[in-house]
């Protein structure tokens, strides 16, 4: 079942489309990322599909439905940030954020576990880090119990511990079975965080798929060579050898990430191995994404 479902959904301001007759289906269960460049349409399209931008045409679906209030109690998001008060306490803090969205304040203390903040409840939120604060937010938004999460770069401004620990929670989030739709201009951050993907690119969508299957950040190379034998025996010491696959006349070597065929080639050659076929057959994470982005020249 999808989650979100949006059909031609579209956005101009003025002259410039933001968003272009934007297709997406959300699966339920999944981290879906929206990848792409600053300016690529994605705060927009998070914006139309929570209710605080108009689409200019187009529509989209929630749980099957033309949203509602009753949909949208079922969608959190930190897209604007909550006026969180300085010297209030991360428990105060939510105490009215529970007031504002109408919700019983009995799941706090479970929400403060959840996001790693129960021993620093009682601190005022003015003491808190970048990486902390961004965490209470993630909070707030958990309060309602939605069944969506929607994220608007959550890593942004975060040092690299702060960027680790949001990273961690998503995925701790993800795990109680939320569905989460995350945007983001990091490729590494989509890669490590979700499990499908969008890209856009000046507000068009120029591809969607499965982060496992098609970003696999290992290389894969094919090698072949007159003695297979020998070529096994050396193969399986080159120092990024991770396993391979017996393919015609030789093998596909799965690699570590980056590993590129020349270093294959030299390796051989130093052990008087000379390979009469040596080919990448994967590329790496950051060309696959090269190579999407160029696909489309809108
Ligand atoms: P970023 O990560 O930089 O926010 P983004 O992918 O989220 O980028 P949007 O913020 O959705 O992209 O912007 C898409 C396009 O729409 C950009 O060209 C932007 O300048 C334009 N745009 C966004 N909001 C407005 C607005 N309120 N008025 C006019 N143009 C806007």
């Amino acid at each position: 079942m999808n989650v979100l479902s949006t059909r031609n959904l579209h956005k101009n301001y003025g002259r410039i489309t933001a968003v272009n007759q934007l297709k997406l289906e959300v699966p339920e269960g999944t981290v879906f990322g929206l990848l792409g460049p600053n300016g690529s349409g994605k705060t927009t399209t998070l914006g139309m599909i929570l209710g605080v931008t108009t689409p200019t045409s187009g529509d989209f679906l929630w749980f099957g439905e033309a949203a509602s209030h009753k949909q949208r109690k079922q969608v959190g998001s930190i897209l604007e940030k909550p006026n969180f008060y300085p010297h209030f306490s991360a428990y105060k803090n939510l105490t009215l954020a529970c007031k504002i969205k109408e919700v019983s304040t009995d799941r706090i203390d479970e929400v403060l576990e959840q996001v790693g903040l129960a021993e620093r409840k009682d601190d005022s939120f003015q003491t808190f880090s970048l990486g902390m604060k961004q965490r209470l937010a993630i909070g707030s938004a958990l309060l309602a119990h939605p069944k969506v999460l929607i994220l608007d770069e959550p890593t942004n401004g975060l040092d690299p511990e702060g960027i680790a620990e949001i990273r961690e929670l998503i995925i701790d989030i993800a795990a109680t079975g939320k569905t989460i739709i995350l945007a983001s201009h990091l490729l590494d951050e989509v890669q490590k965080v979700c499990t499908d993907f969008a890209v856009l690119r000046k507000g068009n969508l120029l591809h969607t798929g499965k982060v496992d299957t098609e970003f696999s950040d290992e290389a894969i190379i094919e090698v072949k060579a007159e003695d297979s034998a020998k070529l096994l025996e050396l193969v399986t010491k080159f120092p990024a050898y991770l396993s391979h696959e017996n393919i015609k006349d030789g093998y596909a070597l799965r690699c570590e990430p980056d590993t590129d065929a020349a270093s294959l080639n030299r390796f051989l050659a130093e052990s008087e191995l000379y390979a009469n076929h040596i080919m990448p057959v994967k590329k790496t994470l950051e060309q696959q994404f090269l190579d999407i982005l160029n696909q489309n020249h809108a």
